[in-house]
Formats: C-alpha cells, sequence, structure tokens
C-alpha cells in the first residue's frame, strides 16, 4: 500500500476526549472515528488490526475443534421470554419494534438463539461434542461508553457454546477453551491472566476472566506474580486429550489470581510477600460452565447410551475482539505512539523513502515493496514528498514493528536501514537482506 493513496486520517493534536492513551492513539493514527457514544466507524487502518485479530481467533477456534456460523444481531424478543431473561436483562438490553409492531433486540449476546438452534436441530448423545461459534457485533447500551472500544456500546465478540452430553464433557470443553485462549492472546504478543471470577447474568457457577494487565483497567485485581510469567509457547497440545488439557489449565490456575469480586484477603495473605501484587486489568474474555440453565428453561434435550433423556450441558465463552485493540495498545506503547506486536499488526513493515524523486531512492522502494509482496507481506509505503522527520513520526505513531528507511547516501553504499520500532535498533543491510530478515520474523506469526 502506498501511503499518498491509503486513507490514513492522523491527527496532529491529543484529542481532548480522550482519556487513556489507546483511545488516543487510536483516534490520532486515523484507527476509528465516534459517530455516537459508544459506536464507532473502523477506519482503514484499524480495520486492518480488527481483521487481523479476527484471524487468529478463527484460527485458534478451529484449532481447538469449534465450529464457526453467523448469527444475527437482531433478535426476536420471543426467545428471550422463554429464557426469563428479556425481563431480567434491564437497560443494556436495546429493544426495538418492527413494523409488525414485534418486540426485538439487538443481541448483546446469544445463548437463547444457539441454544434455539441446537434443539431445532441435534436430539441425540451421538451428535456431541459439539461447540459453535460466531464473531458478530453486540450491542448493550452502557451506562458509561467510555474509552473508545475499551467500552462501546456496539462491539465485536466472538461467542461460543459448547454442548455436551455430561458434567464432565462440559468441563473439558470449559478448559478446551481456556487453553485455545491463552493460546489466542499470546499470540496477540499479550499476557491475559485467567482469573477466577463471578458470573453475573450469563448464570451459572464456574468462571474465569483474562485479563490483561494495566493501570487504565477498570477491575481490580490480586495475583501471585509469578503467574506473569506462565507461557504456553510452541507446545503441541491435543485437544482431544481431556487429561492433557486439564493439566495446562492446572497449570496456569494454581497461582492467586482473582478480580475483586472473588478475591479472598485469607488466601491471599499465604502467597509470599514479595510477589503479593494488587493492580488493575482489562477483561478480554471470560468462558462460563453453567450447565442446564438455558438447555432445561428452552427444552434442548439429548437422548443418552442407556436410552434416557437430560437437557444438554452447556457454557459460553466470550472474547472482546473489539476491545482487545485497546488492551494490546494499552500494553505495547510509548510517548511517540503505538507498538504493535508481530501478530497484529496492519502492516508487517513500512518503507520510508527518505527523497522521494530520487531515480534511486524511488526504484529501490519500490523493489522492495514488489519482493515484500512476492512473500505475502503487504508493507505500507510512506512515498509522500515530505520531511524525513515527518514520515517518521507518521511511522512511529501508526506502530508498525519494523521499518525499511531507503535514502540515496546508502544506496551508493548499497544499503537500506532497518529499525524496531520497540527497541529503536537499527542494521544496515542490502535491501535483499532486509526483505529475507522481514519474511524470517514473520514466519513465526503467520
Ligand atoms: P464487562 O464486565 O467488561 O462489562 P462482561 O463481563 O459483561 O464485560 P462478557 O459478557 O463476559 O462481558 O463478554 C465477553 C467479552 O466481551 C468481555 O470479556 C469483554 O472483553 C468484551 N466486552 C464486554 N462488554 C464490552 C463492551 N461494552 N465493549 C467492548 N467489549 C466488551
Ligand atoms: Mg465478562
Amino acid at each position: 500500500m502506498r501511503l499518498s493513496r491509503y486513507f490514513l486520517p492522523v491527527l496532529k493534536e491529543n484529542p481532548a476526549e480522550a482519556q487513556i492513551v489507546s483511545h488516543r492513539y487510536m483516534l490520532r493514527a486515523g484507527m476509528i472515528k465516534q459517530q455516537a457514544a459508544g459506536i464507532y466507524s473502523w477506519l482503514p487502518l484499524g480495520f486492518r488490526v480488527l481483521k487481523r485479530i479476527e484471524e487468529i481467533v478463527h484460527q485458534e477456534q478451529i484449532r481447538a475443534g469449534h465450529i464457526p456460523l453467523l448469527m444475527p444481531t437482531l433478535q426476536p424478543a420471543d426467545l428471550w421470554r422463554e429464557s426469563g431473561r428479556y425481563d431480567d436483562y434491564g437497560q443494556e438490553m436495546l429493544r426495538i419494534k418492527d413494523r409488525q409492531d414485534r418486540d426485538m433486540l439487538y443481541g448483546p449476546t446469544n445463548e437463547e438463539m444457539i441454544t434455539d438452534i441446537f434443539r431445532a436441530h441435534v436430539n441425540s448423545y451421538k451428535d456431541l461434542p459439539l461447540t459453535l461459534y460466531h464473531i458478530q457485533w453486540k450491542f448493550r447500551d452502557e451506562m458509561r461508553p467510555r474509552f473508545g472500544v475499551m467500552r462501546g456500546r456496539e462491539f465485536l465478540m466472538k461467542d461460543g457454546y459448547n454442548f455436551d452430553v455430561d458434567r464432565d464433557a462440559a468441563l473439558h470443553a470449559y478448559n478446551r477453551h481456556m487453553v485455545s485462549y491463552l493460546r489466542t492472546y499470546e499470540r496477540m504478543g499479550l499476557t491475559a491472566i485467567p482469573m477466577r471470577a463471578a458470573s453475573g447474568p450469563i448464570g451459572g457457577d464456574n468462571t474465569h476472566e483474562f485479563l490483561v494487565l494495566a493501570q487504565t483497567g477498570e477491575s481490580e485485581v490480586f495475583y501471585d506474580d509469578r503467574v506473569t510469567g506462565l507461557k504456553l509457547g510452541e507446545r503441541d497440545i491435543d485437544y482431544d486429550n481431556r487429561a492433557e488439557v486439564a493439566k495446562v489449565c492446572e497449570e496456569f490456575t494454581t497461582l492467586y489470581a482473582r478480580t475483586d469480586e472473588t478475591h479472598d484477603p485469607a488466601v491471599f495473605d499465604q502467597v509470599p510477600e514479595a510477589h503479593r501484587k494488587v493492580g488493575r486489568g482489562i477483561e478480554v474474555g471470560q468462558i462460563f460452565y453453567f450447565g442446564t440453565k438455558y438447555s432445561e428453561s428452552m427444552g434442548a434435550e439429548v437422548t443418552t447410551a442407556d436410552g434416557g433423556k437430560v437437557p444438554v450441558e452447556m457454557g459460553s465463552h466470550g472474547i472482546g475482539v473489539s476491545r482487545l485493540l485497546g488492551a494490546i495498545i494499552e500494553a505495547s506503547h510509548d510517548d511517540k505512539g503505538i507498538i504493535w506486536p508481530e501478530g497484529v499488526t496492519p502492516f508487517p513493515v513500512g518503507i520510508v523513502n527518505l527523497k522521494q524523486g530520487d531515480a534511486a531512492a524511488d526504484a529501490a522502494c519500490a523493489g522492495l515493496e514488489k519482493a515484500l509482496l512476492a512473500k505475502g507481506l503487504e508493507p505500507l509505503y510512506d512515498d509522500r514528498d515530505e520531511r524525513a522527520g515527518a514520515k517518521f513520526a507518521t511511522m512511529d505513531l501508526i506502530g508498525l514493528p519494523w521499518r525499511i528507511t531507503v535514502g540515496p547516501r546508502g544506496l551508493e553504499k548499497g544499503i537500506v536501514e532497518l529499525t524496531s520500532r520497540r527497541t529503536g535498533v537499527s542494521e544496515e543491510l542490502s535491501t535483499e537482506a532486509a526483505v529475507d530478515r522481514i519474511a524470517q520474523i514473520y514466519a513465526a506469526h503467520r
């Protein structure tokens, strides 16, 4: 992509309405535009990151054996009357009437609808286990939409629902979600800590939230700081192996890590003082096991191997896809702008031409662009007729993890400069070597 032809409306000044750094940088980097309180347009750069995050979520869900589908944003109220939540949900639910005066709503979540799909098509234990998920816009008429996409009213969520024949199988689904979520967040360059949580309006007893530590987080968290060192890494996990998956979950949930809702000071006091930390966190996901809460009220039953009939065991599992952009920026930025982790960056690398119009520099940049594209790595090439300082400032603000700087003087020596946004360290390389380095770096992130 050539910057001269792109749509990247960067702002020079700090927008007054943004209270936290991620909101500020998303506005300044031309990623989003507010259209109403808590409702945003995703401008091209923001949209690219959103799509990248979605792609990682899909890949990790599919790896865990979960199946994508797509349910609508608008739902009939009658489904929610069956479960009893139409009245319970309160003012967060956006209620709409269609022209026939039928009660509709913009879905805040999809337990009822997925249960309706299940009961229409599945009635035997032989069709289980089954986990269906989608990535779809939700609406919650939040009392205080704020912090940009962190607490929106319209927001993108991955929500998945497992259906199992008994409690053990449902707990395995719960564990599978925990591990797939850990892997998802790691690929985004995040440390998200599973913390025992309280369940709220979804119901049920077993639930964990995933929190990214950040001073601007809305939740108070209490933890043993050794949890921040746990990593899944490159481990190859067999998601069908119940014992293996349970063991990984145990590893990640044994150390103390709780939100204020479940915090137990007596237990916390037993954490060695040097590791006992109180901080703040951003909730980027939550998993629930709630058993038969919806299947009983909505009549979703399956036959069992011994010829009986039971309400199906369920859980639901959510990732805040749009909130993740804010969380990643909170966790990865400096005073010049965003620093995207390689896994989610909108473009893998930026090319800065120090002397637009110089025949050698222009040709070298075009050659780099072509060579990177041939390797499936689309660069953002700043081909504007601008001062070098302005080009660097834009690149730093939008946060591409790597930058290749091309100028006539370097080219005379046969070199370009490859710079890491994170460390600021530069190396001088031939154009071919620079392309190879970038390809090598991203091989681990595809
Ligand atoms: P919160 O406590 O932050 O209001 P929640 O517990 O009600 O969130 P869930 O129902 O667990 O939310 O939804 C799954 C995920 O969707 C959350 O973990 C969060 O990352 C994201 N999410 C929830 N509400 C919002 C919102 N208003 N804006 C953006 N993302 C949200
Ligand atoms: Mg939650």
